[in-house]
């Protein structure tokens, strides 16, 4: 994105007029170069406020929604923030200066290792990654301020709820997932909060996300291959 490219300040302000009125919000997706998270043949488009295909047939969540779920998710700078569903890396990069650490997990590896580059290459240094299925979440660094699902569930599973801090908030979008086209919407964006005494939930807006799988695929054996994933 060089200095004189009007895109990300054209996409603000149409998030503006979408109704994101949070500065910090607004703030974090102007800075984030969309285009480093795009395949090449979709470069000119970075920055319509659109999602776009990615590898693995998965998708770069549309900014609108990015933005939105953001916003939605009430961030404050010493939270530690858990995504699943890393697949570009772009909704990790717009949550990461926002908050103190972020947690993201994929199921592809050849999606996370191409977001590790990414967050590399932006020295977003606070963001951590996983290869596994996010359905589990992670638990070892659990309880989290804030859990954000970036791929659609028919219901929020007790695992991601109970790695939630109490007050905490989880914002996914639930319903059936869809391969019917991007014009109908599917799911709704639910917002859930920890209370002491159970989950207050609330519905946002109809979203479209690709589904939530369980575990990871299959990948070709290597002869000598690292074992630094145990999972
Ligand atoms: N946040 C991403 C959106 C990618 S689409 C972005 O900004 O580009 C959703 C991603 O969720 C896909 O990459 C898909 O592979 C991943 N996913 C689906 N089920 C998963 C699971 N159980 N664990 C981890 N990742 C999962």
């Amino acid at each position: 994105m060089s200095l004189h490219d009007h895109r990300p300040i054209a996409l603000v302000m149409a998030l503006r007029k979408q109704g994101i009125t949070d500065a910090r919000v607004l703030s974090a997706v102007e800075r984030c170069p969309r285009e480093m998270f795009v395949e090449e043949p979709f470069a000119h488009s970075a920055y319509d406020n659109t999602a776009l295909p990615i590898a693995c047939g998965q998708t770069i969540s549309q900014p609108f929604v990015v933005a939105y779920a953001t916003q939605a998710l009430e961030i404050g700078p010493n939270m530690r923030i858990l995504e699943i569903g890393t697949g570009s890396g772009y909704q990790a990069a717009v949550l990461s200066p926002l908050c103190r650490r972020v947690y993201t997990i994929e199921r592809h590896r050849p999606l996370l290792r191409e977001a590790e580059a990414r967050f590399k290459a932006l020295k977003l240094d606070n963001i951590v990654t996983k290869h596994g299925d996010g359905l589990k979440g992670w638990p070892e660094q659990a309880p989290f301020d804030r859990i954000l699902l970036s791929a659609a569930v028919e219901e929020v599973p007790d695992t991601l709820t109970e790695q939630l801090k109490p007050g905490g908030i989880l914002v996914a979008p639930v319903g059936p997932a869809t391969n019917s086209g991007v014009e109908s919407f599917s799911q709704l964006l639910t917002k859930m909060i920890r209370t002491e005494t159970g989950l207050k939930r609330e519905a946002l807006i109809p979203v479209v996300f690709v589904p939530m799988m369980s575990g990871v695929p299959q990948e070709p054996r290597k002869l000598h291959e690292s074992s630094d994933d145990k999972d």
